[in-house]
């Protein structure tokens, strides 16, 4: 089977932050779940980076649009590779492979656009408009970003999306484009009971010129989110490359709540007016508390992610975020509860299993080990929860299994077995030590590569291989 795991690209305008490493990280396990059941598997990140906020940012700081998305675009990059993303594409919308398709792509829904003038209230903060209402209740200020809307007049493209709103809702409501979860897919058709309004898909090039140039009008750039919407199928190629062939319908995008009605109303419609498939699944993650506070420039509390991964390791850190942010729902982040996860769960819990039992089969077997089985099929109540994308639920299962396994050890009690010469039931206690940490290994595989690769070097052979260090050696927070 083939398969295409997206995360929403982020926007290069501030460095990144706890909830693009989550996201990364969620749609790595998707990734590395569907290649462990032989999947061949396309997972493409990327950055998003025209718009006017964009060229504002750079001449701030002296520089021109492209020099700084190059920067930026970069740290991007690094956060993936720290965080051991396996990500086989990266996609930048400034590309010209990206442009290219996507005037392409301009032209070939050019009957869903028309001319209008055009008046409304923009916040550059959120390369986005807004009504009247909106407007009026904010006191004409934006509260996200605290700047005044800016009234606009302009003749801009627009798109036809109203013409999709009922299609878009069947597809829905059939699960045949199925949103998780519930509550995210309850929001958006409630969104669409409201009725969609056609969009404007344009901006006037005098007014931003960092953009894709409209095909045919040189006064106009295409409107940054719906060019970047497109890079999910542009980066498999669309219209001709054999990717986009194969690779097409994604099987799950991988985006937050904030953005949710671009990529379950706008983007479904878009895919519609070129007639082709909508994505199989859209998986809506929620935001990530610090401290229990909303994370915001005004009360300083955002959070590095490379300072985490600087003290705890990469994958402690996809392992926090899993586990202890609610799959389903918001969920918070303290350098407290990091500590108690890392000493507890991972260390005393899963370290000290796998150190034990190393350190009993050295002393007790004379490092060896049984031969190692065939490989057994990923557990499918645990498989089932990661596709429903339960991660957290999933986590708990494996956990349980860390939990049932300390326990067994404390009532065999393998050091009597030992003392009390009784090798034939030590051996048979040993052994099923291994075999249970050879599959917690594979189990833990798309959430802690790493960890998981370390378990199975020490107990997948015939030798014991005793590790130099512990899995999680001591961090104390100073
Ligand atoms: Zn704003």
């Amino acid at each position: 089977m083939k398969t295409f795991i997206t995360t929403s690209i982020p926007y290069v305008n501030g460095p990144p932050h706890l909830g693009h490493a989550m996201e990364f990280t969620i749609a790595d396990v998707l990734a590395r779940y569907a290649r462990l059941r032989g999947d061949e598997v396309i997972l493409s990140i990327g950055t998003d980076e025209h718009g006017g906020k964009i060229a504002e940012k750079a001449e701030s700081l002296k520089l021109t649009p492209q020099e700084f998305t190059d920067q930026m675009s970069q740290k991007f990059q690094d956060l993936a590779t720290t965080l051991e993303i396996s990500n086989d594409r990266f996609i930048r919308t400034t590309d010209k492979d990206h442009e290219a398709r996507v005037q392409k792509i301009w032209e070939s829904i050019k009957d869903d656009l028309y001319i209008k003038q055009y008046q409304a209230w923009y916040c550059t903060g959120d390369e986005a408009f807004f009504s009247d209402a909106v407007v009026k209740k904010n006191n004409n200020v934006c509260p996200e970003h605290n700047r005044p809307y800016e009234k606009i007049v302009e003749e801009n493209y627009f798109f036809k999306l109203s013409k999709y709103n009922q299609r878009i809702k069947d597809l829905i409501v059939s699960n045949e484009f199925l949103i998780i979860p519930e509550t995210k897919r309850n929001e958006i058709l409630s969104l669409l009971d409201e009725g969609l309004e056609d969009i404007s898909v344009s901006r006037p090039k005098s007014k931003i010129y960092w953009g894709i140039p409209v095909p045919g009008d040189e006064s106009q750039v295409i409107y940054v989110w719906f060019e970047a919407l497109l890079n999910y199928i542009t980066v498999l190629g669309f219209p001709d490359k054999s990717d986009f062939k194969d690779y097409w319908p994604a099987s799950y995008q991988v985006i937050g709540k904030d953005i949710i009605r671009f990529h379950a109303a706008i983007w479904p419609a878009i895919l519609m007016s070129l007639g082709i498939a909508t994505p199989k699944k859209l998986y809506v993650h929620g935001f990530i508390n610090v401290d229990n506070l909303k994370m915001s420039k005004s009360l300083g509390n955002s959070i590095d992610p490379f300072a985490i991964v600087d003290q705890y390791g990469a994958d402690a850190f996809r392992y926090f975020f899993l586990r202890h942010i609610p799959s389903y729902d918001d969920g918070n982040f303290s350098w407290e509860a990091m500590a108690s996860s890392y000493q507890n769960e991972l260390g005393n819990e899963l370290g000290n299993a796998v150190q034990r039992t190393a350190v009993m089969v050295k002393n007790y077997l004379a490092s060896e080990l049984p031969e190692p089985e065939s490989k057994k099929a990923y557990d499918q109540e645990i498989g089932s929860l990661i596709e429903n994308c339960r991660f957290d639920k999933a986590l708990e299962q494996i956990w349980l299994r860390v939990k049932n396994l300390n326990q067994f050890i404390e009532d065999q009690k393998p050091w009597s077995l030992y003392k009390a010469g009784e090798q034939k039931k030590l051996v048979l206690v040993l052994n099923s030590q291994i075999k249970a940490l050879r599959y917690i290994a594979d189990l833990l595989q798309p959430f802690m590569p790493d960890v998981s690769d370390k378990i199975s070097l020490i107990f997948n052979s015939k030798q014991l291989n005793l590790p130099e260090r512990t899995l999680f050696p001591r961090r104390d927070l100073d």
